[in-house]
């Protein structure tokens, strides 16, 4: 594709990215002379009619869109079988690279991504406009750090069926709503929701929920409680961590009612006066019942209780409307009783809590915890202890809630942060593993510093690690930890192999394999060789020569032709067989291809005459002689001159 012009007025200069549905290349536009990016619809899909026409549906809506967080689409097309989508070229990275890279960013510069991505998809939702398919690989950092989210509705064009044409469709599901992974019908909320899980990621470095299969990774979303971020990262300020609560719980009807709302909340979150707010608790019965994708006959068992054992396939169908009655009648009944103690208590407690006076938080974060633990007693406060691996040595307080100026009821809970010490892990195995690949890994899980030392080595093969330090399996902290990898730079000397007669792909095989390089090519006519691209000779190196590894060894290939001087033509042999015998025949030739070639090797039983094809050089003439029943019979010369 790179190099085609599409619709007469946009060069594709270079691919530049590619998910399930569609490739991604940077382009001119020659009419208005600017960059842009072109999206063309795998060739698959370009033969799905329907599919086709939801694509340029959509794209059309999307680009009535004008938002300065939202790449403009320019323009939609078609050339024979090819579709394709012209935008707004953003040079920068996606945010999944960015998080792939850095891990977890600060979280105001989170914070900043998920506003300017909620304020696209209110833009968008105002105009009827879902994008279905928010991702971190869907959203644009410009070299100016703007965010842009692309495309806008594009999921909608696929459908479960075209779904299934590709697995790179089903990495969304890390960020589907639990009513999208059910298949039901996808709303704002939906996108809301996956917003939310954009930023889980941006301010932990990891998905909530993940699994060996899209099934899995679903089922997840739908079912477990969400991980909770604070418990990955204490730094997450309350208020964010409120945020992405929000934004993930299950059921849509307790989500944020619109990307209006949390957009509100987004652009207060940091105030000081909000850090440390409440957190927000949504009611777990409500959540987790609410939920329930369907009902399977071993819920319903638990439903009826010992029952169970003699299940007829009658009792095994849902709960009938009047068991629904008394269920529910129970139900509210509990509730409301509920209800009015938990408000006696309340009153209860509401009266008391004025009676009590109030004291100074003191500041303990950075003491020793018995240190803090004595402070507090002093101040007349409790503690709540949660211990947690922190860079801060182990048994100080990293962090308290509250903090000064806060003041407290006496005996209210201060909650302590205590550090374990810095997380350990355990030094992953890497020997034997891709070098570059090993290093990313290990500045993927934020080592100090990776150095790479070269080695020549006669095992393992160039590129791989040799060895490393620390070793594998030692206990250590990655943040603190400087690891070195010894990549082999394979053998010193290689063994040239004999690829003399080998196709070329597989001599170029044979030589990376031994540690050398393809070098000049060179194509050669020849006498002996009629198939083109063997290799002729790989002069000056001879197989079984010791040759520096890495050495580029030049190849003379064969043309398929013979050398413009040869003279190509046919002999007319004749053999005469006496009545009733069988003679042997066998015919020996001698030409520019080689010498006592055996071209004919038969018993025949009647006299037969044998064209011969014959191919002569300026210093090589042709010679044939025939063989009966062993016995030389006949002898021909035929001279280069004398040939036509
Ligand atoms: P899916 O096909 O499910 O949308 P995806 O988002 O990974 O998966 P594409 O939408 O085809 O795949 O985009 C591939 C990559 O191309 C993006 O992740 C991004 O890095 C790059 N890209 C897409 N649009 C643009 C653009 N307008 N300007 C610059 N780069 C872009
Ligand atoms: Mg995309």
């Amino acid at each position: 594709m790179e190099g085609k012009r599409l619709g007469g007025r946009y060069q594709l200069q270079k691919r530049i990215g590619g998910g399930g549905m569609a490739i991604v290349y940077k382009a001119t536009d020659l009419v208005l002379n600017r960059t842009v990016a072109v999206k063309v619809l795998r060739s698959q899909f370009g033969t799905d009619e329907d599919f086709v026409q939801r694509f340029r549906r959509e794209a059309q809506a999307v680009a009535s869109l004008s938002h300065p967080n939202v790449v403009s689409v320019y323009d939609v097309g078609q050339e024979d079988d090819t579709y394709y989508m012209v935008m707004e070229y953003i040079e920068g990275s996606n945010l999944k690279d960015v998080i792939n890279e850095h891990g977890a960013l600060p979280i105001p510069e989170a914070v900043r991504i998920a506003l300017e991505i909620c304020d696209a998809l209110d833009h968008a939702h105002q105009n009827q406009i879902i994008h279905r398919d928010i991702k971190p690989q869907n959203i644009l950092i410009g070299k100016n750090g703007r965010v842009k989210v692309t495309d806008f509705g594009i999921a909608r064009a696929v459908t479960s069926a075209t779904i299934t044409h590709t697995g790179s469709v089903l990495g969304s599901v890390h960020y589907f709503s639990p009513e999208q992974a059910r298949g039901g019908v996808t709303a704002e909320k939906s996108d809301i929701y996956s917003l939310g899980i954009v930023l889980y990621e941006m301010v932990t470095g990891q998905l909530p929920f993940s699994g060996d299969s899209p099934i899995t990774v679903a089922l997840k979303h739908l079912q477990e409680p969400l991980p909770e971020p604070r418990q990955i990262n204490p730094d997450i300020p309350q208020s964010v961590e409120n945020i992405i609560l929000k934004a993930l719980v299950k059921d849509p009807h307790l989500r944020y009612g619109s990307a209006k709302e949390m957009l509100m909340d987004l652009k207060t979150c940091l105030a000081p006066e909000r850090i440390n707010e409440e957190k927000i608790r949504f009611s777990v019965d409500d959540e987790e019942t609410r939920v329930i994708p369907a009902i399977t006959p071993e819920m319903l068992a638990q439903y009826q209780g010992g029952k169970q054992s003699h299940t007829t396939d009658q009792e095994e169908q849902l709960p009938t409307g009047r068991a629904r009655w008394w269920t529910k009648a129970l139900a509210w009944a509990g509730t409301v009783s509920l209800f009015v103690v938990l408000s006696a208590i309340g009153i209860i407690y509401v009266l008391n809590y004025f009676d009590v006076p109030e004291v100074n938080v003191p500041l303990v974060t950075g003491t020793q915890l018995s240190r803090a633990l004595e402070k507090l007693e002093e101040a007349e406060l409790k503690a709540n202890i949660i211990e947690q691996h922190h860079p801060e040595e182990k048994g100080t307080v990293y962090k308290q809630d509250p903090a000064p100026p806060m003041r407290l009821k006496k005996n209210n809970t201060v909650t302590l942060y205590v550090s374990k010490g810095p997380q350990q892990v355990s030094m992953p195995d890497l020997t034997g593993q891709n070098g570059s690949v090993a290093e990313q890994q290990l500045k993927r899980e934020q080592y100090k510093e990776v150095i790479i030392e070269e080695r020549e080595h006669d095992e393992v093969p160039a590129g791989h690690v040799i060895k490393q330090t620390p070793l594998p399996s030692t206990m250590v902290v990655p943040a603190e930890t400087t690891v070195t990898l010894y990549v082999s730079k394979g053998k010193k000397y290689a063994i040239m192999p004999n690829l003399i007669g080998k196709m070329l792909a597989q001599a170029k095989i044979e030589l990376y394999e031994a540690g050398l390089k393809d070098g000049k090519i060179e194509e050669q006519a020849s006498y002996e060789v009629q198939e083109p691209n063997i290799v002729l000779s790989t002069y000056p190196y001879e197989p079984g020569m010791e040759v520096p590894s890495g050495t580029e060894v030049p190849l003379v290939v064969s043309s398929g032709q013979y050398p413009a001087e040869a003279k190509v033509g046919t002999y007319p042999i004749l053999i005469d067989v006496p009545d009733g015998e069988e003679v042997d025949v066998r015919i020996v030739l001698s030409d520019a291809r080689g010498d006592n070639q055996v071209v004919v090797k038969e018993k025949i039983a009647q006299p037969r005459e044998y064209a011969l094809s014959i191919v002569l050089s300026p210093d090589k003439d042709a010679t044939i002689e025939v063989f009966k029943n062993g016995v030389s019979d006949q002898k021909h010369h035929i001279a280069y001159e004398n040939l036509p």
